[in-house]
């Protein structure tokens, strides 16, 4: 086996373990960031079987799956970066589950365009949960209000939380505040974890991890 596939396998097992020891069960899926990835890179977890892939660029994101959508029908693919609404059309043809929905003007967008092309994407409504001013991301204080104009003002599927911590500091308290937030709100899912600290993400109860460079390697 590749070691792209031997390393998804291995995540796999720390998640898996990870997540019974919190008293978690399943273990959270593996989103496997193929941002900046060769193309090699991505066929090799292709060939391991693995189907579910996170970008952050629409128009990478059409670079590398444009031409293996119709050979992977089973493929799913999340759009895990900031989406601007000039891109909302490609985003909604392309993507099937959107991480980064922040604002009103967005959340409109992507109503508008789902509608249009007659698809439904679930999204995760992301929180700044840092409140760091470079961050995307709705506030914690903004967040509830946010929620229920993406239900039912825009009668959009969401999904669940996502969130980035803040790159010096322990994830375990944001992942916590994060799982709060979202039982708070009646929503299942919670996109979080990275390379660094996935198996803290699934020890809290996260159900999306999103990783990248622990599967590629380092980023090109
Ligand atoms: C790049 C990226 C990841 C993956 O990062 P790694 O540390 O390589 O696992 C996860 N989430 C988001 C939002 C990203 O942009």
């Amino acid at each position: 086996m590749s070691s792209v596939g031997q390393n998804i396998q291995i995540i796999q097992d720390r998640l898996a373990g990870a997540a019974r020891a919190g008293g978690f069960s399943p273990p959270p899926q593996i989103i496997a960031v193929s941002k900046t990835q060769s193309a090699d890179n991505i066929r090799a977890a292709l060939e391991a079987g693995h189907r579910i892939f996170g970008e952050n660029r629409v128009q990478e994101a059409q670079a590398h799956w444009s031409g293996l959508r119709d050979a992977y029908p089973d493929l799913q693919l999340h759009l895990i970066g900031p989406l601007q609404t000039n891109k909302v059309r490609d985003a909604v043809k392309l993507f099937d589950v959107v991480h980064t929905l922040d604002r009103e003007k967005l959340a409109l967008a992507l109503r508008d365009e789902m509608k249009k092309q007659g698809r439904v994407l679930p999204c995760f409504v992301q929180v700044n949960l840092g409140a760091e001013p470079q961050k995307a991301g709705v506030s914690q204080m903004a967040l509830k209000d946010f929620v229920s104009f993406c239900r039912e003002d825009c009668r959009l599927i969401v999904t669940g939380l996502m969130c980035i911590p803040p790159v010096n500091d322990p994830s375990a308290p944001y992942f916590i505040e994060l799982k709060n937030l979202a039982r708070g709100l009646g929503l299942r899912h919670l996109s979080m974890g990275m390379s660094g600290d996935y198996e803290t993400a699934a020890a809290h109860g996260a159900t999306h991890v999103r990783i990248g460079s622990a599967i590629f390697g380092p980023r090109l």
